[in-house]
């Protein structure tokens, strides 16, 4: 049977995308299909009141890859944002990432010298040589105050379990420094696309035919008739409808507020990191740009546990959910010309240039095989 497409993607988010872009570039005819009614996954933005918001969740941009920070310059102009997010623990403002700022303003430390000693000081008791938990790997780092203070509440809220159970590497995200430098990542490349999102994904996929509302999975093999590979971003566990059992995912809501003032908060993310407030932080999305409008838009973000129908956010990659996903991942690796790709088909806890990066090693092994 003739096949119209020579691909099929499912899913127009950041993969999809780019995939979609190089194929396309490449002289191959492709078809995009999402069920959602918009373009650009989870890192879509809508503007109102003339203010671009993150639908789906504060999105800030940064790599360490020169080749990959080109790649996205050629879809966006990246403005000069910095993430330096606050952390606000009952009404106390401290700077994060974890650095002689946070120091300072916790033990009153001025030196970096200092601020070693008493990190030393803190974990002298409990230092765990190779840390295997999160509890562990926190206090090793930056010693049992920090780790009450910035770290367990908010992780709690964040992942609803403890942080005796949750894996060290979650928290090995955040740079720890003993200089006065509040920029949240160590990348040299950082910024937020000017516009927007979804902007620079509507240029990624720029004359590239789209369907929306478009559910492949209810369709399946109506859909797999169109092209002759399918690459699908979708969760790989409903792919093989769910056969092995349910891969758990953190979940958001947003409650999200239109105020008639022009600065709500003065900083675009304030994590709020005790136990009792039920939101994990406040993002203001007009900061991501500088924004000057009349107007704020403030979103509180809580973390809730995921069950089916909900969106999913965070993959949980603890040990159960790493084995099922291994037996996920060997049916996908002997299914025919279909590629499994991005945050939901990897269940993996990707950054926006880590998805980037691998869609594009796997688009050229897939056009180097045709
Ligand atoms: N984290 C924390 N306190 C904070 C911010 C982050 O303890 O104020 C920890 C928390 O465990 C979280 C992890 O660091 O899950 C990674 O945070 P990041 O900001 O990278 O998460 P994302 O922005 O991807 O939600």
């Amino acid at each position: 049977m003739h096949k119209k497409y020579d691909f099929l993607i499912v899913g127009a988010g950041l993969y999809g995308a780019v995939f979609a872009h190089e194929v396309n570039k490449a002289g191959k005819t492709c078809l995009i299909l999402d069920k959602r009614n918009h373009i650009g996954g989870n890192v879509y933005t809508e503007k109102v009141a003339d203010i671009q918001v993150h639908r789906y969740g504060a999105h800030i941009f940064h790599t360490s890859n020169t080749e990959i920070w080109r790649y996205v310059n050629q879809f966006a102009e990246f403005n000069r944002f910095t993430n330096s997010p606050l952390a606000n623990y009952k009404g106390e403002l401290y700077n994060l990432p974890f650095n002689m700022n946070t120091f300072n303003k916790m033990w009153g430390v001025i030196t970096p010298e200092e601020a070693r000693q008493k990190i030393e000081q803190q974990r002298r008791d409990s230092y765990v040589e190779s840390p295997r938990t999160l509890e562990e790997q926190a206090i090793n780092l930056v010693g049992s105050d920090i780790y009450e203070t910035l770290i367990r509440g908010y992780t709690e809220k964040q992942w609803g379990r403890p942080c005796h159970e949750l894996p060290a590497f979650i928290i090995r995200r955040l740079p720890v420094r003993f200089t006065y430098d509040n920029n949240y990542f160590n990348d040299p490349y950082q910024g937020i696309p000017n516009g927007g999102y979804t902007a620079m994904v509507e240029k990624m996929i720029e004359g590239i035919e789209v369907r929306l509302e478009a559910d492949y999975l209810a369709d399946k093999v109506y859909w797999d008739n169109v092209a002759k590979q399918i690459v699908y971003t979708g969760p790989i566990d409903a792919y093989f409808s769910f056969r092995y059992g349910v891969l758990a995912y953190r979940s958001l809501t947003f409650d999200n507020e239109l105020l008639e003032i022009d600065n709500y908060q003065g900083n675009a993310v304030v994590n709020y990191t005790d136990r009792e407030t039920p939101y994990t932080r406040i993002i203001e999305h007009k900061h991501f740009e500088f924004g000057t409008q009349p107007q704020t838009l403030i979103t509180r973000e809580y973390s809730v546990e995921w069950k089916r129908g909900d969106e999913p956010y965070y993959p949980i990659n603890d040990e159960l959910n790493s084995i099922l996903y291994a037996k996920y991942k060997q049916l996908a690796d002997a299914e025919q010309h279909v590629i499994f790709g991005g945050r939901l088909g990897e269940y993996k806890y990707y950054d926006m240039d880590k998805v980037i990066a691998s869609a594009l090693l796997r688009v050229k092994e897939v056009l180097n095989e045709m």
